[in-house]
């Protein structure tokens, strides 16, 4: 497992020809104010940017010629060059995208019946390790932004037609959300906010390798996000092997942490289990993480694994794979399978990233 640098912030933020999407509500009104404007103008501007897919300031047509050029002098509307875009049979679709610093990130659009869900990046690389995982296997380079987060909503949001919208948001990209929570708690606002992309908190989904102080701090702040623990083992010897970094937290943590998720959001946590072939997918298996979930408020979602190049592990067969959902609902445990979308787009997180670093092939669009 490699070691995060001492700071993995991004040194941009703070120079001049900002990403707009840093700014929050309060940050665009005084930018309004203090360019001599009404503060109606931040409430265009942020329509623009999360309602009216604009892609470029000069198409923020309600606003003042004079506005639109200084937003241009002093802001970027996009952090990154989208390198390549995939889209698979079933219509997923994948981006990614070049930051300007040169480091690539990646993110999915679903479409399902009523449904269009979204999976995001919130680091580049990441530094938990797990031994499945393509997102980990080059460590982490840094944190995203703010603006970074959202703009893989902004990029997502404008491939879709004038009919779809965004329904849902998972933070089940490259990374660790709670690693990088300073950075992404101000995106999921935006995300909510009615003036932004009005998405209630039950909509949003993030996934944690399970960092108990982490998830207590956003227990604290009391908004109803859905939680998801990737757990991938019944027990510490075995989580560890898979985790690298529960070495240094364990079960038992997590679990209480979830706990008191629960009871301060009230909102039901769901446990990921990737299921690999001979390794977690025994009956002993399903049985001791019934024993672990047993007369909690849980849920357990299985994820086929899908194959990573260099990653010797394997998905569980279907056989295995139904015997351990069985044993863990006759054991009354809530268990769900996650349905694999894009498969044919490489869309598991990191996949698409670590095929640019390992055999870059230029950058003209699949598709
Ligand atoms: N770091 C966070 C979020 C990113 S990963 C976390 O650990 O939850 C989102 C989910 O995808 C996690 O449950 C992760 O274990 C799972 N995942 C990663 N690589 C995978 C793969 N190759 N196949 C299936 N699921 C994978």
């Amino acid at each position: 497992m490699s070691q995060p640098p001492e700071t993995i912030d991004h040194p941009a933020t703070r120079t001049a020809g900002r990403l707009i999407t840093e700014l929050s509500r309060e940050e665009t009104a005084a930018w309004c104010a203090a360019a001599g404007q009404p503060a109606y103008r931040a409430d265009q501007i942020r329509q623009w940017l999360y309602r009216r897919r604009a892609s470029s300031f000069d198409a923020m047509r309600d606003l003042p010629a004079k506005l639109r050029e200084r937003l241009a002098g002093d802001f970027r509307l996009f952090a990154s060059d989208v390198v390549r875009h995939q889209v698979a049979q079933d219509r997923t679709e994948k981006l990614l995208l070049r930051l300007s610093d040169g480091e690539d990130v990646e993110c999915v659009l679903m479409r399902e019946p009523g449904r269009v869900t979204l999976c995001i990046s919130t680091q580049v690389g990441c530094a938990m390790g797990c031994v499945f995982c393509a997102s980990g296997l080059l460590g982490v380079k840094r944190n995203l932004t703010t603006g970074e987060i959202l703009e893989q909503v902004l990029r997502l949001d404008r491939l879709l037609a004038d009919d779809e919208r965004i329904t849902n948001i998972v933070v089940m990209g490259m990374g660790e959300p709670l690693a990088n929570l300073q950075n992404l708690l101000p995106a999921l606002e935006t995300l909510r906010a009615d003036d932004g992309f009005g998405l209630g908190a039950r909509r949003i989904t993030v996934s944690t390798v399970g960092l108990p102080a982490k998830m207590r701090e956003l227990a604290a702040r009391g908004t109803p996000y859905n939680l998801a623990v990737s757990l991938h083992a019944p027990n510490d010897e075995l989580r560890t092997q898979i985790v690298p970094v529960n070495a240094g937290i364990g079960i038992d943590s997590i679990l209480a942490a979830a706990d008191d998720y629960f009871e301060r959001t009230g909102r039901r946590v769901t446990y990921e289990y990737v299921l690999l072939q001979g390794v977690n997918d025994e009956t002993s298996h399903a049985l001791q993480l019934a024993d672990l979930l047993w007369g909690r408020n849980a849920h357990v979602n299985v994820i086929p694994m899908n194959s990573v190049a260099a990653v010797e592990l394997h998905g569980s067969s279907n056989d295995r794979a139904g015997r351990f959902v069985g044993t863990l609902s006759s054991r009354g445990i809530n268990v769900t399978v996650r349905k694999r979308k894009g498969a044919d787009i490489d869309a598991a997180c990191g996949q698409l990233r670590l095929h640019e670093l390992t055999a870059p092939h230029g950058n003209a669009p699949s598709s």
